[in-house]
């Protein structure tokens, strides 16, 4: 198959996707053949109620080894385990990569919302989404547990019910992640990466997870990056001469591994967002720290976001939101952030100009306030002093403004 040609598998998902899927890839199809392109989707369906994700689906990855997905439903409380997580797992797409950029135009509750550009990269494959829970724990059954219970069995027997998610972090499932992160920062010359955790309570989880990053940092990048950890073990000694070490650092153009205690990182994404241009992190929090900052730039309609394997090159690209059940099937989801997730898979095999030009359009839709009711909805609040109002437009209706922007470009 030449380079401008590609078989890429699409999984539409549920909820709002399919509808979404439905009039983005005509558009996506379009400008691809502008620059004579062409793709052929591969259609990976699964079905609301399967008890996993379908062998087939998982083969045309292994198979394709590239792909974009709209949501998928997952139960809350009981029923089948994420088809995500599955999908995550079984290919090993160890990097959930989530860029969030303010674009010109676009209504946010931030006073600054131009400040926020930063790279969220959440380990997937590990933590407590690895499906380790155990219900209603009622007798002393597990060594470790027995022991902590032990120590305090006026306290177990007191409630009622037990329950246990356990959260496994592995040295090599953080660093291959933590590693992404850092060359990341260095291929597109970004000053910092941080690790955000709460190893300060779960020391030997999220803190081992810290230290394996100031290990790998030491191990094999002494050249390109300096820690945090080193700036406070020579300000033990001096404090004027790690200031001078740190600018020294600086100048090199190293890039700084520092910590961030995960409580403080929703507070330092609000104020300084600025001074995180890329963050490592567990899964858990990468999930909670991605919609958090989505919602500064207009929320989760126009979050993007790959799961990647950068050894095997393997990648599934997809929208953070989910399947939005209360607006499935009314012509009203936003469309942006499956279109932005597919900006970043043309990015990875270098269709550059496919990708450029979906950006473009998009960015040109929300400076003329063209807006789906999540965005006109912040609009309206951000506005209601002023008494300015705006209509939303369908998602139809934001596709047809695309096309048309596409066609007075190329005219
Ligand atoms: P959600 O993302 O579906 O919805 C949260 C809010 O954001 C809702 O108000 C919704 O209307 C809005 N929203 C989301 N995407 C939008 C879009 N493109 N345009 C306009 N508005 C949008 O999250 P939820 O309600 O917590 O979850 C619903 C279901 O989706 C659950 O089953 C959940 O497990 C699943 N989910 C799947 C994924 C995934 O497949 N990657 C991610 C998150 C949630």
């Amino acid at each position: 198959m030449s380079t401008n040609q590609r078989s890429i598998v699409v999984i539409p998902g549920h909820g709002i996707g399919p509808e979404i899927f439905h009039v983005a890839l005509p558009y996506i199809d379009r400008v691809c053949s502008h620059y004579g392109r062409k793709v052929t989707w591969i259609t990976g369906d699964i079905p609301e109620n399967s008890p996993c994700t379908p062998r087939p689906v998982l083969d045309l990855m292994k198979e394709h080894g590239l792909g974009i997905k709209g949501p998928l439903t997952t139960p809350t409380g009981e029923g089948t385990r994420s088809y995500n997580v599955e999908t995550r797992q079984e290919l090993d797409l160890y990097a959930c990569v989530r860029p969030v950029k303010w674009y010109k135009g676009v209504p946010s509750p931030m006073v600054y919302p131009d400040a926020v550009n930063t790279v969220i990269f959440r380990e997937n494959t590990q933590d407590i989404y690895m499906g380790i829970e155990l219900k209603n724990v009622n007798s002393f059954e597990i060594s470790a547990v027995e022991r902590t219970f032990k120590q305090n069995p006026d306290f177990f027997n007191r409630a009622d019910e037990w329950n246990f998610s356990l959260k496994p972090i592995s040295r090599l499932g953080s660093q291959r992640l933590i590693r992404a992160a850092i060359n990341y920062a260095i291929k597109h010359n970004l000053p910092s990466v941080t690790i955000s955790h709460k190893g300060n309570i779960m020391k030997a989880t999220e803190g081992s997870f810290l230290r394996y990053a100031y290990e790998l940092a030491k191990n094999e990048y002494s050249q390109t990056t300096f820690t945090e950890q080193e700036y406070d073990a020579r300000a033990k000694v001096n404090e004027e001469a790690a200031n001078v070490w740190y600018d020294e650092m600086k100048r090199e153009g190293r890039i700084y591994i520092k910590s961030l205690i995960a409580d403080n990182t929703f507070q330092q994404l609000l104020l300084n967002p600025e001074h995180h241009p890329v963050i490592a992190t567990m899964n858990l929090n990468g999930d909670y720290f991605s919609d958090a900052v989505a919602a500064q730039v207009g929320g989760l309609g126009i979050a993007p976001g790959g799961n990647i394997n950068y050894e095997t090159g393997r990648a599934l690209y997809e929208a953070t939101h989910g399947t939005a059940p209360r607006i499935a099937g009314k012509n009203m989801a936003n469309p942006s952030s499956i279109l932005l997730s597919s900006v970043m898979m043309f990015n990875q095999i270098d269709w550059v100009d496919v990708a450029d030009q979906i950006e473009n359009d998009l960015a040109a839709l929300y400076e003329q306030h063209a807006f789906t009711s999540d965005f006109s909805d912040i609009y309206n609040k951000v506005h209601k002093a002023s008494g300015k109002k705006l209509n939303a437009v369908s998602t139809s209706t934001f596709m047809e403004l695309l096309h048309k922007r596409l066609e007075l470009v190329h005219a």
